[in-house]
């Protein structure tokens, strides 16, 4: 990329470069090296894809154009498996060098192993980190193609292309400076005593050796050398998806054991698959003895009919059943990913009597409030002449007290 920037900015100094790919790399390459400014600028295929989606633009609804410079097959195969090779297959006969390549992290390793051990010499090596090469970078939009659709593509594309074309500037590479130092950058990872991986294995819910699953979900091959990374501070805990869903499931289990609702789960015909232990406690029966049963047996038939003729109504009632004793709110929908009825019941029996034993004082209130103005009436209308005024206003007084009573 920078020795291409290059060669622009001679050919064209005032030129804005913008390097376009599926490659993350690339940012690094541009922020760390380019002192020179070669590279104005970094864009990923996801970036151009977000942009366009932004701006309404489908690429389906434009003319295809071919590039202003044209390319040969070299260039045109540079992103796939061998591509970058191609380009330096010249360079590479010239000092009698074999050809080998590899793609992906664990062949890279691999082949860097062999080298250091001194295993492999005479070769020319072509290493691409990502699988597949450039088009295996992982900032392709998100509904990209399969690699090797993708490969067939390139290569059906590079193949049209002449084997070779006459430089269209003046500007060659043999005429600049492209020579780049690389420097060291080597990290050095302190390493973790044994009862340290186990303590950090433990925090991940790894207590036997049956719990590391070695799964490669979070990008290390096995679970102690993810332990040894979240020792090195490069990786954390949470970052490992069994031990989350794990985690997830228990607090999942925890609400549905503690949760002061009763809590069923029905199949679609309302059949009872699962109760929680509050169901138990409030309907009065074990699981083992309802499981598989209609719902109707514990809470009547009445209740069930709107949702009967439209699952995507939402019960919300009041349902007091008399042989048990209780009076529940009773909550009740479908749930369609799961292809089950979710039913939650809060007991609400004690608040029902609190308002029942509240009712039946008002009422005894009033009897006694009538009471006493029925005989008032009496004693006035014996004294009405003495005593009508005070009888007057003592009516009003429990009259008054009485619609409070009954308020
Ligand atoms: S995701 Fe978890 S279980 Fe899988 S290898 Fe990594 S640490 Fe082990």
């Amino acid at each position: 990329m920078l020795a291409h920037g290059k060669l622009i900015k001679k050919s064209n100094p005032n030129a804005f470069t913008v390097f376009i790919g599926p490659c993350i790399a690339k940012k690094q390459e541009a922020f760390e090296y380019n002192t020179n400014e070669v590279i104005n600028e970094v864009l990923t295929f996801d970036e151009i894809a977000t942009w366009l989606e932004e701006s309404n633009i489908d690429l389906k609804n434009l003319k295809e154009e071919n590039f202003e410079n044209p390319t040969d097959i070299n260039g045109a195969s540079f992103p796939v498996k061998g591509g970058i090779f191609s380009n330096l297959k010249s360079v590479s006969d010239i000092y009698g060098y074999q050809y080998m390549q590899a793609d992906g992290v664990d062949a890279c390793i691999n082949i860097l192993e062999a080298l250091s051990n001194d295993e492999l010499e005479g070769v020319c090596v072509e290493l691409n980190m990502c699988e597949g090469s450039c088009i295996g970078g992982p900032a392709m939009p998100s509904n990209h193609p399969n690699c090797y659709v993708i490969e067939k593509r390139v290569r059906d594309f590079a193949k049209n292309k002449p084997v070779s074309l006459e430089s269209p500037t003046s500007i060659t590479i043999e005429s600049s400076d492209l020579r780049r130092t690389f420097k060291e950058k080597p990290i050095f990872m302190p390493e973790p005593t044994e009862e340290e991986i186990i303590e950090i294995l433990h925090s991940m819910g790894k207590f036997k050796d049956s719990d590391q699953l070695n799964c490669n979900t979070c990008g290390y091959k096995t679970c102690r050398d993810k332990a040894k990374a979240v020792y090195c501070n490069m990786s954390e805990i949470t970052m490992c998806l069994p031990f989350v869903r794990k985690k997830a499931e228990s607090i999942r289990n925890t609400i549905f054991e503690y949760t002061p609702n009763a809590i069923l789960f029905l199949d679609p015909d309302m059949n009872i698959i699962e109760i929680n232990p509050k169901a138990e406690e409030i309907l009065e029966v074990n699981f083992e003895d309802v499981e598989g049963q209609n719902i109707e047996t514990l809470v009547g038939r009445d209740i069930l009919f709107d949702i009967r003729l439209d699952k995507s109504a939402v019960i919300h009632k009041k349902l007091c059943i008399d042989s048990k004793d209780i009076c529940i709110i009773f909550e009740m929908s479908f749930i369609k990913e799961e292809n089950v009825y979710m039913v939650i019941m809060s007991d609400i029996t004690q608040e029902e009597k609190n308002i029942k034993a509240l009712n039946a004082m008002k009422e005894r209130t009033l009897d006694a409030a009538q009471e006493v103005i029925d005989k008032q009436m009496r004693v006035a209308q014996e004294i009405a002449s003495l005593l009508g005024e005070t009888t007057a206003e003592t009516k009003i007084i429990l009259t008054r007290l009485k619609k409070i009573a009954m308020d």
